[in-house]
């Protein structure tokens, strides 16, 4: 130590000062690009969630002219209204009214049964112009919210067979309300399913297109391929044990095709094949990967039958893996419908503003 001149002294404080303050800055720097990396994760997920309200309020509103129809092959499928019910340009039906109901919930930071089962009942008693055959026969005639799923089992134990696709219609926001739990996800679609539709494959359906929502806004990136088999197939294990084979079977024909194999589907199986089909047997255009969402949802009307309902299921799993910009803009500025009839009329930037209500990740 004695060997130590001041010079050399000075020389090592300088040289560790200077390797302080590029550590220093390294880690800012790291941080920073953390924090940005994070910030435009966050967008993404935010893109995807919205995604989802959107992408099925926007097959709603393209289907909703063409329902119990077999649009020809050369037939344009616009969002020109019109349909059974003459609905406006634009204008979503049953399928998004009901799944506000839920949406309106959520949004609060609340899962409650009761109160989605009150909202429910407020839709139906207003007089809704398009209502399922099922919703119609389980809501006519409760009067309170927590009778409503013991009336959807009464109504199984009469109708043994009935598993309409009114549940997985309207099933687009529940996996907004715990992203980060599977488990929770899966049950709040066997309940919110229930109020209605208490078949166990129409609790099945839901169970598995809320799941593979899931993990579309969990995971999906938009320059990443993205496994849509597998992401329905990773639900099967929240189905209950005795119907997970069938429902390997049903995701296997649905991937097999075509999709105008599933025609009609009133039928929540062929309701969520015809969806699948059309999704994964779709082309994704090279120049533009997200056109598979608009593409997909043309594809899905042509499908045929209960049109709107098919490309409301659709729309909701492409909206989670493409997101809310995938949607054509001329889409999004038609959109629009109630809550109920009568209702003050909503547009897609409002359910954009209840999307944000709900426990997203950088709420
Ligand atoms: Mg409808």
């Amino acid at each position: 130590m004695s060997d130590l001149t001041l010079t050399d002294f000075v020389g090592e404080a300088w040289w560790l000062i200077g390797s302080i303050v590029l550590l220093g800055f390294a880690v800012q720097t790291v941080q920073q690009r953390r924090a940005r990396m994070g910030g435009e994760r966050s967008r993404r997920v935010s893109d995807r969630t919205a995604g989802t309200v959107l992408g099925s309020a926007a097959g709603d509103a393209l289907g909703a002219g063409y329902e119990f129809t077999n649009p020809t092959p050369d037939q344009d499928i616009t969002m020109v209204g019109g349909g059974g019910f003459g609905w406006a340009p634009g204008e979503w039906t049953d399928d998004t009214q009901m799944a506000v109901a839920i949406l309106d919930v959520i949004a609060t930071g609340s899962s409650d049964l009761d109160a989605i089962a009150s909202n429910f009942l407020k839709w139906y008693a207003a007089g809704p112009a398009d209502v399922g055959n099922q919703t119609r026969s389980v809501l006519d005639g409760v009067a309170l919210p927590e009778d409503l799923a013991r009336a959807a089992t009464s109504y199984l134990e009469t109708n043994p067979g009935s598993a309409g696709n009114g549940a997985l219609m309207r099933t687009a926001p529940v996996a907004l309300v715990a992203l980060d739990d599977r488990s929770e996800i899966a049950r709040l679609a066997e309940s919110i399913a229930s109020l209605t539709h208490a078949h166990p494959d129409s609790v099945a359906a839901c169970v598995l297109w809320s799941l593979a929502i899931q993990e579309a806004i969990t995971t999906a990136e938009p320059d990443r391929p993205f496994n849509w088999e597998a992401a329905v197939r990773n639900g099967l294990p929240h189905v209950v044990e005795d119907r997970r084979d069938k429902w390997d079977n049903l995701i296997s024909e649905a991937i097999a095709g075509p999709p105008s194999r599933f025609n009609p589907n009133g039928w929540v199986v062929t309701a969520f094949q015809a969806a699948l089909s059309a999704i994964v047997n779709t082309p994704q255009p090279d120049e533009e990967p997200v056109g598979h969402l608009r593409d997909t949802l043309v594809a899905a009307v042509r499908i045929g039958n209960d049109t709107d309902t098919v490309a409301a299921i659709a729309g909701a799993l492409l909206g989670a893996r493409w997101g809310k910009s995938a949607i054509p803009g001329e889409w999004l500025d038609l959109v629009h419908g109630d809550r109920r009839r009568g209702s003050t009329q909503i547009r897609a930037r409002d359910l954009e503003e209840l999307v944000r209500g709900t426990t997203q990740p950088g709420k």
